[in-house]
Parts: structure tokens; sequence; C-alpha cells
């Protein structure tokens, strides 16, 4: 019999865990096992009524006010904290989603200091425009531009990149003297909690962080995004989700930003390192079992190459390793649980309704033993689906892609642009001049050539279309966490 799991992941409100209540909760699940590991206690509606005024309360006792070498020096130390207890974020991590280790700790685990000391450094050197204005009657006025905080901040995450993608909106959040409520996705709840251990330690006054747990629709998501206490919400997850959040926020019109879902297109031109290429997308396509919102699920070969680069990348999906996180071999983790792992499914079974050839893959495999009960899936390949097919339209968000033979530049442009989605593009070619071209016309937030998910975070991030609406990164995350008061003095 598998015992109930006897550790509890907490709410964290007004700079102290609250109590569990047994009867509010719900189970942390490792999608390696699908066992049980932790109890998570849900926030009821009153909880997050009392995260949303503890952090009204920490913005009038003086937060918002501090000098911003003060919040930057505490976002530095919570930086030096994470990496102090590296390795307990790495546990974390790995407990929630079951990815592989060497994954958790260069990308997931490794970007969140570096999010906090990449937000504190570009607080601390944020310039303000300013505009020295002619009247009418020869004289002049000085315009300039304040940047005040936006406020209490509701911060809505999934479960895909946790800590990573929290990180990437808390360090901002706070840099620009915000308080902020935060909603981890219920796959998810570990990363959250552990980091309210660290901001607390780095000197954040109580109330400016808070951790409410959950689900969406009647739960803690909604209770939140519909709370008349927030001042604005910066969310990340599914297109869906996005729309009912920006529903639920209009009437108080309250500034959204909304990174949501893509159906990334790559294109492979025939004068590439063909290894280059396949090693590159097959990153791409596969990384955190395709889980990642940047990943690549449709690919255009040119056809001249297509058998080439097709039976490379089958090698590459051959190659992968599935298995327990914390071998180091291991490639590649589960699905994040039991009804995604479904779905996909269901995307594979709709794949080959709908006629695709099956390359590699389309099915769960049995791992046997302990592994039996989680949530895989193999890494899969199909090819003779055009852009018709729901498959190719659809966001899947597992180890999947269509492969589709073109033959000009011009059919590769256009066959990649059509999509409602609009987040990302990787171009591949060895013509310099084409990688340019070819790049600026995908209609995409980011676009890469002969790179996949090279990140300045500097850089605006975001999608257009279902893809979302806004960009962070950079002077983008300065420009939403911050309300512009112009002032014009006449001279
Ligand atoms: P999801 O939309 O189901 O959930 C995201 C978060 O929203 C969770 O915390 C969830 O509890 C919460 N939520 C759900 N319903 C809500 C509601 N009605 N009100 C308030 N909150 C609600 O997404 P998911 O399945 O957790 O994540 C996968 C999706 O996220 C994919 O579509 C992926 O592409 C996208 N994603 C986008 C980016 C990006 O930067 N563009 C990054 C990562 C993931």
């Amino acid at each position: 019999m598998i015992e109930a799991p006897s550790q509890w992941i907490r709410n964290y409100v007004d700079g102290s865990f609250v109590e569990p209540d047994p009867d509010r909760a719900f189970d942390a699940v490792d999608p390696v096992t699908g066992r049980a590991y932790a109890r998570v206690h849900e926030a009821d509606h009153d909880l997050v009524d009392r995260a949303v005024t503890s952090a009204r309360a920490a913005l009038s006792d003086g937060w918002a006010a501090r000098p911003v070498s003060d919040r930057a020096a505490i976002l530095r130390r919570a930086a030096d904290l994470i990496e102090e207890r590296f390795d307990e974020f790495v546990a974390a991590e790995l407990a929630d989603t079951g990815k592989p280790i060497t994954q958790a700790r260069t990308l997931d685990i490794a970007r969140a200091p570096a999010n906090f000391r990449a937000f504190a450094d570009m607080v601390s050197t944020a310039g303000q425009e300013s505009f020295r204005t002619e009247t009418a009657d020869g004289g002049a006025a000085l315009n300039y531009t304040v940047r005040k905080p936006l406020g209490v901040v509701a911060v809505i995450v999934p479960w895909n990149l946790p800590l990573l993608l929290l990180t990437w909106k808390v360090a901002p959040a706070l840099a620009c003297g915000n308080a902020v409520v935060v909603k981890p996705s219920e796959d998810t709840p570990g990363g959250a909690s552990l980091l309210a251990e660290v901001l607390e330690q780095a000197g954040l006054p109580h109330g400016v962080y808070n951790v409410v747990h959950g689900f969406g629709a009647d739960s803690a998501g909604a209770f939140l995004t519909g709370h008349p206490g927030i001042d604005g919400v910066t969310f990340t997850g599914s297109s869906a989700t996005g729309t009912r959040v920006m529903q639920t926020v209009a009437p108080r019109v309250r500034p959204v930003s909304l990174e949501l879902g893509g159906k990334n297109a790559a294109v492979v031109f025939d004068d590439v390192d063909i290894a280059e290429a396949v090693n590159g997308l097959s990153r791409s396509i596969f990384t955190n079992t395709g889980q990642v919102c940047l990943c690549t699920e449709r690919v255009y070969i040119q056809r001249n190459v297509f058998d080439e680069v097709a039976s490379g990348l089958v090698g590459a999906a051959e190659q992968l390793v599935l298995g327990r996180p914390t071998d180091e071999s291991t490639t590649t983790g589960p699905l994040i649980s039991a009804k995604h792992r479904d779905k996909v499914q269901g995307y594979l079974d709709l794949a080959v309704e709908e006629g695709a050839n099956v390359l590699t893959g389309g099915g769960a495999p049995d791992l046997g033993g302990e592994l039996a009960g989680g949530s895989w899936i193999s890494p899969t390949l199909w090819t003779g689906l055009t852009n018709e097919a729901r498959v190719m339209r659809e966001e899947v968000f597992g180890p999947v892609a269509g492969l589709v033979p073109f033959d000009t530049e011009e059919e590769a442009v256009a066959l990649a642009n059509d999509t409602e989605y609009g987040l990302a593009s990787a171009v591949w070619t060895n013509d310099l001049r084409r990688g340019h071209r070819v790049a600026e016309q995908m209609n995409v937030g980011l676009s890469w050539v002969n790179t996949w998910y090279l990140r300045d975070l500097r850089s605006p991030f975001g999608g257009m279309g279902l893809s979302g609406i806004g960009r962070e990164g950079g002077q983008s995350s300065l420009h939403f966490y911050t309300e512009p008061t112009n002032v014009c003095v006449q001279l």
C-alpha cells in the first residue's frame, strides 16, 4: 500500500507560512511514478484576499518608495541565496516536474539567480525619457517621465519551467517596487514556496512576496485575477486561459501581460550544415519533453535535403534516453501529468487519423517497475500532413513535430507564417543574407537564425496573435511593471 504523503506545501502570506487546512488540500504528484509526494494547501477566497491586502499594506509601508539601490541589493542577495541552496531548488524542481537533473541544473535553476541579477542591474542603470519642447511663443518646456510601480501584481505561471518563469516575472516586478501575489501551477507548487524562504532571508519586507496555491477556475487563480485589489496581471500559460484572464480583468481595465502558447516553425534550407541543423532541431523539438512554449512543432525542410534531415532527426529522437530524473544519462523526462499525457496521445492518434506517416514514436512506452505509473510518451516525428491538418495547427506541447517539404524561400515563409500563433521560429541556413531576410519576415516575437532558445535577458520576449499580448524582458519588463507619469515644466 502506498502511504499518504506527510509533507505539506504551504501558502505564504504576509511573511509567514500559513497553517495548512487538511480539508482543503490536493496532492502534488510526481509524474515519474504517478505517486503523490506532498499535500498542497489550496488557498480559499479569504486567504487570497489576505494575500492581496498584505501586498497592498507592504507597498504603503515603504516598499514602493525604497531607493532602487536597496531593492537591487535584496535581489542580488536572493540570487546568492538561491545558489547557496541550489540543490534544494533542483530537488523541488525534479519532484514537481520529473525533468532530467542535467537540465534542471543548467537551464531551470541556473536561470533563477540570473533573472534576479539581470533585473537588479537593469533597474539600477535604467534611464529616463526627457524632451526639450519648443513652444509657439518662442520659449521652451521640459518634458520628463517618471515611472512608478504598478502596485499589487498578480503573477500566474504554468508548470513547464516553473522556477524560471516565476523568477522571470517576480524579479522585474520587485525591482520596480511592486508587491506580488504569486499563483504557481497546481502541478508544480514546490519552487514558489521555497523561493519565499529565500526572499525572506534576503531581507524582503513582509507582504511584498505572497504565494497562494490552487487551481484556476473557482479556485486561487480566478480568485486572484478577479480580486478588485490587484493593479495588473502578468500571466504565462495557454492561450485559452489567457483569454479568460483578460476577460476577468477587463471590467476594471487593469494592464495584462500575456505570454501564451505557440505552434512554432523551423525552416531548413538546403545550403545548411545538416549535422548542425539536425542537432539544433532535435534540441528545439525535444527539450523538456517538448514542453517549452518555444519548442518547434512544425519543420519545413527544402525538398532536396528532406530525406537526409528527416532521417537525421529520427536518429536523434531514437537516441534520447527516457528515465529517472536523477540519472545523469537521462535526456528526457515524462510529461507533466497523466492528463497531459492523454492529451498528447490524443493528438498523436489524431495525426494518424489525419493521414500522418509516423517515422518514430507515436505512443506511450512502458518503462516498467516504478516508472510504469509515470506519464511517459515517446519522442514522435511524422511526415505526410500539410498545414490543413488540425495537428499541424494546434499546440500539442509534447516531444512531437511534423516534417513538411518545400521548394522555394517564398513558400517556406508562407508555410511558417500560416498559423494563428506567433511566438518563435528558427531558420537554418548558411546563407547570411537569406538568414536575415527570412528571419525578419517571420510573424513572431522571437526569430532565431542557426540557433534556438538563445536568450539575452535584456531583449524583448513574447508573441503575437494567439501567442500573447505585450513583451517582457529588458526595457519591456521595466515598462510593464511601472506606470509612467509625464511631467511638463514651462521653462
Ligand atoms: P494553463 O493556462 O492551463 O495554466 C497556467 C496557469 O493559469 C496555472 O497556474 C493555472 O492554474 C492558471 N489558471 C488556469 N485557469 C485559470 C483561470 N480561469 N484564472 C486564473 N488562472 C487560471 O497552462 P499550462 O497548461 O499550465 O501551461 C502550458 C501552456 O503555457 C502552453 O500553452 C505553453 O505554450 C504556455 N507557455 C507559454 C510561455 C510563453 O512565455 N509564451 C511559456 C511557458 C508556457
